[in-house]
């Protein structure tokens, strides 16, 4: 049977994605498209986890509006769906995008007709106590988002996951609530092929955490994978597109990034602008589940 190799997902609701990946794996007759969704989907659906899905937090409007990714290796087709309101899991409608479209992506008012017509159902609003409590303390001004310059006080992570099976292909998705309180319609680099996500089966794989201004605009992910295609190791390839955006735009070390990339012989890496707790990875292999911190390449 095809089973799982390894995973790799970043921050915090990357325990809960790896974990789930390796369970989903077990199930016959299931492939990693399928261990990638689900693993995706059980970290939005975990309220307690403050940056992806249900338990994410809203834009300016107080709306929970949802970015999600799905790429695959062996037949270079992705799926995205961004700005999407009222879905509980925007990675299983961005894995329709992929399956049951000949388009990439869909955002805004196509993407909620598209996921009413696949049957998903429209649950409003999706704030939780939590969230509904922070938006309010947002309106109230009591959320300083300059404090850290990125928004990532209040939440604004990404999960972002690569998936190898034992035949060495290759799966990567993300899924994301943005930044906390962001402006009406802003998107990220998370659904972004190539900015948030990339695959080229026989090169690897990259996913990014963090600021999504800046890594949208150097195309982290895409040059990432371009390092592994030179023949760099995953360790050095982060690293290495990590310098280029640094170089580029000096003002991403303000602000907390990460890439993580993993190669074709299921060896992973990773690097990030700053420190942050929440900019760590999981990997999961038959061995267990092992939380790796990327090096800083910043000051
Ligand atoms: N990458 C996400 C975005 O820019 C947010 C984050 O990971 O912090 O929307």
């Amino acid at each position: 049977m095809n089973g799982l190799k390894i995973a790799i997902a970043t921050g915090p609701s990357g325990f809960v994605t790896v974990n789930s990946i390796l369970e989903a794996s077990k199930a016959s007759g299931t492939s990693r498209l399928d261990w990638l969704e689900l693993g995706l989907a059980a970290a939005e659906a975990d309220e307690t986890l403050h940056d992806v899905g249900v338990g994410g937090m809203p834009d300016a409007l107080g709306r929970m509006s949802l970015d999600a990714a799905i790429m695959d290796g062996p037949t270079h087709r992705a799926g995205a769906v961004a700005g999407l309101l009222g879905f509980r899991s925007p990675i299983a409608v961005a894995r329709r995008v992929m399956d049951c479209t000949p388009h990439v992506m869909l955002v805004g008012e196509g993407a909620k007709r598209f996921a009413e017509a696949q049957g998903f159902t429209d649950e409003g609003a999706l704030l939780t106590d939590y969230s509904r409590e922070r938006y309010e303390a947002f309106l109230r001004g009591e959320v300083d988002l300059e404090a850290t310059g990125d928004q990532h006080i209040d939440g604004g992570d990404t999960v972002g996951a690569i998936v190898m099976d034992t035949d060495n292909q290759l799966a990567c998705g993300t899924s994301t609530s943005g930044l906390a309180f962001k402006m009406p319609g802003r998107v990220g680099d998370s659904p972004i092929i190539g900015g948030g996500l990339y695959v080229e089966q026989g090169i690897g794989s990259a996913v990014c955490l963090g600021m999504g201004e800046q890594m949208m605009q150097v195309g982290m992910a895409m040059r990432t994978v371009m390092k592994l295609a030179q023949g760099l190791p995953p360790q050095a390839a982060a690293e290495a597109a990590m310098r280029d955006m640094i170089r580029l735009r000096p003002s991403c070390l303000g602000t907390t990034c990460l890439v993580i990339a993993l190669n074709q012989a299921g060896d992973a890496g990773g690097a990030r602008t700053k420190e942050h707790p929440d900019f760590h990875y999981w990997q999961a292999t038959q061995s267990g589940v092992i939380k790796i911190e990327a090096p800083v390449m910043g000051d």
